[in-house]
């Protein structure tokens, strides 16, 4: 038999055969090359990685003027042709290496930005070669069984109900996005209202109340899920940006969607939820806690009277890769009845699992996606309970001593420093931006600059597990040194 090959040439079924079994015989000896070069190509990766990180210690935290200009080297037109991986890697390290803002190291203090513990790099590297679609449990029965035993184990460690189940997410922007839509669904099913099938428009309403210091994402986070982000009650703040407990809202339902903060971004404090709780639960609201890295402080037994009560919400968000320290994109979203995460999170009606088991991409917004609870598996495993509450207890420690030291010096510490949080003013508005502005420029450390109650502040966030002592001491002698320079 004849085919048409190319568009018109004929030629037989069995030449095909032999040119299969030929380009079969070259692709084999092309693997055995290939399997070399790759072990070769990986190997020289993985010591351009390892230098990077020896060289954290005395490399600036920021790149200077001169570094960021070498940004250009890699804005080239694309080729037609292919070249050399090996190549391709060693540009990327040479420009990375100097480019990249050194968070992996221990003198970043600004956001709330953690580093990779070396075990959840480790896990992160092996989990890119195994490249598993973490959404199917046939697409990988190992994915599946990690993300069960991680979240059992997190459901431990963590102040929310052990009845929760969790979904593993690329951050909190959207564990909050999902714990918004498990409310959602919840809320609107018991007013007799299907919103997976019916959508939003005609819905009975939902009101949703909110702290004046609630993050920005998580007003993002409404606006996705329908609520709009200016349709919130905001309920007023102390000093530290808590909820005042005696300014809640009285008129509240079984309609609405109450969102606590544990762990506000600039003074850390939390929301209290021991307090408001019990109440929302009276009336029958739904409360969700945003705890992007604030929820971590429930893993220190001597930090956990700050998430009191916190266990007792619907839902809850946080983040592994601030305070745990694995690699981003990371975050969890737990929600108390299963039902209500996956019924909004399942593309069928019918949702329920056949098999009985749990099949990871029901409780996401996504299908395909990365198998991201083996960094966390990896962490949890080989720090245990104990070094957890050490990174917590050490960090916030360090954010006291950043704390003493400046205000030894004469400047003023703007909030109570519960966890790892400090605010830092160091006089009139335009002088504390300055000092930001010139510190970031010496390159011994990062801080970033935030507004507090109108005036600029100066935030470090102490979240990395690989601050020392010394690091703090640099750091500090930095901040003092510059902030004496322009006092
Ligand atoms: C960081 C943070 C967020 C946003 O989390 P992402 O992981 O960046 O999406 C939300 N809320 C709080 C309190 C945060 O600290």
């Amino acid at each position: 038999m004849f085919i048409k090959l190319n568009g018109n040439i004929l030629i037989s079924e069995s030449t095909i055969m032999e040119k299969k079994t030929n380009i079969k015989t070259q692709n084999y000896q092309q693997e055995n090359l290939q399997s070399e070069r790759r072990r070769n190509l990986l190997q020289q990766t993985t010591e351009y990685s390892v230098n990077f990180l020896d060289s954290l210690e005395s490399r600036r935290v920021s790149p200077s003027q001169d570094e960021l200009n070498e940004l250009e080297k890699l804005n080239v037109p694309l080729q037609d042709e292919s070249i050399e991986p090996e190549s391709v890697i060693k540009l990327l390290s040479e420009v990375g290496s100097k480019t990249t803002i050194a968070n992996a190291g221990g003198r970043y203090f600004g956001f709330i930005i953690g580093g990779s513990h070396p075990v959840s790099l480790a896990a992160n590297w092996l989990a890119g070669s195994w490249d598993q679609n973490g959404g199917l449990i046939v697409t990988s029965p190992f994915n599946a069984k990690i993300e069960e035993i991680t979240s059992d184990w997190l459901k431990e460690i963590l102040p929310v109900s052990k009845e929760s189940v969790a979904g593993f997410v690329t951050g909190v922007t959207v564990a909050n996005f999902c714990g918004l839509a498990a409310a959602r669904h919840s809320i609107l099913k018991k007013q007799g209202w299907n919103v997976e099938s019916d959508g939003l428009f005609g819905a009975p309403e939902i009101k949703v109340v909110i702290g004046e210091h609630a993050h920005g994402s998580l007003l993002k986070a409404l606006s996705l899920v329908g609520f709009g982000s200016k349709r919130v009650l905001t309920v007023p703040v102390d000093k530290q940006g808590g909820m005042l407990a005696d300014k809640f809202p009285e008129d509240i339902d079984e309609r609405t969607i109450v969102c606590l903060q544990s762990g506000s971004v600039n003074t850390g404090a939390f929301d209290p939820a021991d307090k408001i709780i019990p109440e929302c639960k009276k009336k029958g609201a739904w409360v969700h806690v945003d705890g992007a890295f604030g929820l971590w402080a429930g893993a220190s037994p001597k930090k956990s009277y700050l998430t009191k009560g916190v266990e007792l919400a619907d839902s809850w968000a946080t983040d592994a890769h601030k305070w745990l320290n694995v690699p981003y994109d990371s975050g969890i979203v737990f929600v108390k009845k299963s039902d209500d995460l996956r019924s909004a999170m399942s593309m069928e009606a019918a949702y329920l699992d056949q098999s009985g088991s749990r099949i990871p991409y029901h409780y996401t917004p996504e299908l395909s996606k990365k198998a991201r609870a083996i960094e966390i598996y990896a962490t949890l495993r080989s720090l245990g309970r104990k070094a957890i509450a050490d990174l917590i207890e050490r960090t916030c420690s360090h954010a006291e001593k950043f704390a003493e030291g400046l205000s030894k010096a004469g400047y003023r510490i703007l909030n109570d420093v519960v966890v790892n949080q400090v605010l830092v003013s160091f006089g009139r508005s335009e002088k504390t931006d300055k000092i930001i502005s010139e510190i970031q420029k010496d390159g011994t450390c990062w801080v970033g600059g935030t507004k507090w109650n109108g005036e600029s502040a100066m935030r470090i966030s102490v979240s990395s597990w690989a601050t020392t002592d010394d690091d703090v001491e640099r750091s500090l002698n930095a901040m003092l040194r510059i902030a004496k320079l322009y006092s």
